[in-house]
């Protein structure tokens, strides 16, 4: 790659974030650009992203754990031995340092560097990044690799700060914390029931020690049985040989995982059949039960409201008290509407005598004080510790905690004038680009797993749109452009194609992070199409036809 030019203009790429996407983007970048000068910052002290983070208790994999890992490295491949079918966060962390060690990748990693804010120079053409302790960066292309789950959100409930005992969210939770010390003869609390809660919950439970964990559900989830089990060195031997056709089978399917939707409609079967593939599915691991489904389980209601009737009486069977059962089933939206939780456990939690549940439909939380929570009913729930399970601010939020100034001073996120009078490109968090991987007025500024991209098999979608990048990288050395920038024709039919994708869907027409939604962050309580709900197989091809078309959709200069 050309030199940039100026002392001062350290870099000619910089990637923020060292998760899947910001390790696996410095690879390439070292790969197809050897002479660039390339680095990543990263907020933490170590490598892994989300893995690095969520290091609570219970937290594991609920995809299958060979259709997770990096497919580009054959031979770690032939390497790792997984334990599980579905890994638990410490054996996935030291895969992803394994990575970080084998490609020597640590040299170019800068740890405990948060950026704070990121302006583009239009005289320069390039970035100017600071971070928290005001160093600057300059780059001439810039590669967020941000996360779509990074930015964790607290409730908005009154005196939170109150609360005298330890309280985190789970995704900062302590590193040195041990269950057996820490949990021992405590009154735990957990606010939240979606796939960390349940985590978090089910694994507080199984603990002897504890002296009770009390839930605050405001909604319950659709979780199920994941299944997991111990790999065996045979099976993993045999698994090793199947890779080719594992990631062939991912590559096939519109989500990216290795389970594929039943081609028939329930309706064209009779009761005994349909009832027949929800019981083979319900015995299966992992997602089969959400994406094996008949294919029209998430567009029409009434094939949602039968499947949801099984699945609902399949929580009856599991926990002994019948209304509590009830407050345990979702009644405002269909299984499978928003993101299932897998869990070993979760629902017979729920008949221990130490385990409580606080339906908040019935009683919502009125404050926390200093010794627990206090609900609408005047009951003061005593605790020990508290857990905020409450979810992230997700895909846009990634970006938020940054002061983003593109082209001609234009804001990324914000109202409609914002501070300095310009019209944000995402107005309320709504995202608008081209192939979810640049926005017009943020030039060499590129998003791996930015809003709009295809979200299924996270590593599978990670893989492509890094590949992707980088080539577009390489064609820009190629040609000695030093500038590209996503054209406002390209991102507004990208954006129309995106929202156009998104109907019929009924995943669409409830409120969850895949919706845009997030009631404890200000301007994100109303739903917008932030994720791509085409297939990944027709993502990759249209963004194979922008590439054969000299990317088509991009200015260059
Ligand atoms: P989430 O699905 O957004 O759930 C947040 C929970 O907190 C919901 O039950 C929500 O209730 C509750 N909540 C939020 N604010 C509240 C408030 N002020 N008062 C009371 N309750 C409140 O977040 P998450 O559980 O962290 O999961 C996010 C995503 O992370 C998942 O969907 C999944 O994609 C990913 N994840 C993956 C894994 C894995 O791969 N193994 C594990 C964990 C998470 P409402 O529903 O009423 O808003």
């Amino acid at each position: 790659m050309g030199s940039i030019g100026a002392q001062e203009q350290n870099y000619d790429v910089l990637i923020i974030g060292a998760g899947l996407s910001g390790i696996y983007s410095l690879h390439q970048v070292r790969e197809r650009l050897p002479s660039a000068r390339v680095r990543v910052l990263e907020a933490a002290e170590g490598a892994g992203g989300t893995w690095f983070w969520n290091c609570y208790p219970g937290a594991r994999f609920d995809s299958e754990t060979i259709s997770y890992q990096f497919s580009w490295d054959k031979e770690l491949l032939q390497e790792w031995n997984w334990k599980e079918t579905f890994s638990a966060q410490p054996d996935i962390l030291q895969y992803i340092e394994r990575v970080c060690e084998k490609h020597d990748l640590y040299g170019d990693i800068q740890f405990n560097t948060r950026i704070t804010s990121a302006q583009w120079q239009d005289t320069d053409r390039n970035w100017l990044l600071v971070d928290e302790t005001g160093v600057q960066y300059r780059t001439r292309f810039l590669i967020t690799c941000l996360g779509v789950l990074s930015n964790p959100t607290l409730p908005a409930i009154a005196g939170i700060q109150d609360f005298q005992g330890p309280s985190f969210h789970p995704s900062r939770w302590p590193k040195d914390f041990d269950m057996k010390r820490d949990f021992a003869n405590k009154r735990i609390g957990v606010i939240g029931t979606g796939a960390t809660g349940i985590q978090t919950i089910t694994e507080t439970s199984k603990e002897p020690s504890i002296k009770s964990l009390t839930v605050f559900q405001r909604t319950p989830s659709w979780s199920a049985p994941l299944r997991n089990a111990k790999i065996t060195t045979e099976q993993m031997q045999k698994l090793k040989g199947e890779y080719d056709s594992t990631f062939q089978q991912c590559a096939s399917t519109p989500t990216g995982f290795l389970h594929q939707a039943d081609p028939r409609k329930s309706s064209e079967v009779s009761h005994e059949e349909r009832v027949a593939l929800w019981e083979k599915l319900y015995a299966e691991p992992g997602f089969a039960k959400w994406i094996g489904t008949f294919r029209d389980t998430f567009l029409d209601r009434e094939a949602n409201r039968l499947y949801s009737e099984f699945m609902a009486d399949k929580i009856r069977q599991r926990v002994d008290d019948p209304v509590l059962a009830e407050s345990l089933i979702p009644k405002n939206h269909g299984f499978g509407t928003r993101r299932v939780p897998l869990e070993s456990g979760y629902f017979e939690a729920f008949n221990q005598s130490n385990v409580h549940l606080v339906d908040l439909q019935k009683t919502p939380i009125d404050r926390i004080t200093p010794n627990g929570i206090r609900t609408t009913d005047g009951t003061e729930h005593q605790l020990d510790v508290l857990v905020y399970a409450t979810g992230f601010d997700a895909i846009t939020g990634g970006f938020s905690p940054i002061e983003w100034h593109g082209k001609d001073d234009r804001p990324l996120l914000g109202s409609s004038d914002g501070e300095t009078g310009k019209r944000a490109r995402w107005v309320d968090h709504r995202p608008y680009t081209y192939l979810g991987l640049m926005v017009p007025s943020f030039p060499n500024m590129f998003m791996v797993l930015g809003p709009h991209q295809p979200f299924g098999n996270v590593p599978r979608s990670i893989e492509h749109a890094v590949q992707v990048v980088a080539q577009l990288l390489e064609f820009c050395q190629n040609k000695n452009y030093t500038v590209v920038e996503a054209s406002e024709e390209a991102a507004n039919g990208w954006t129309e194609h995106v929202i156009e994708c998104g109907k019929g869907g009924l995943l669409n027409e409830v409120d969850s992070w895949m919706t845009g939604i997030n009631t404890n962050v200000p301007g994100k309580r109303v739903r917008s199409v932030v994720r791509y709900g085409g297939s990944a197989v027709e993502y990759r091809k249209r963004c194979q036809q922008c590439r054969a078309a000299g990317w088509s959709g991009f200015n260059f200069a």
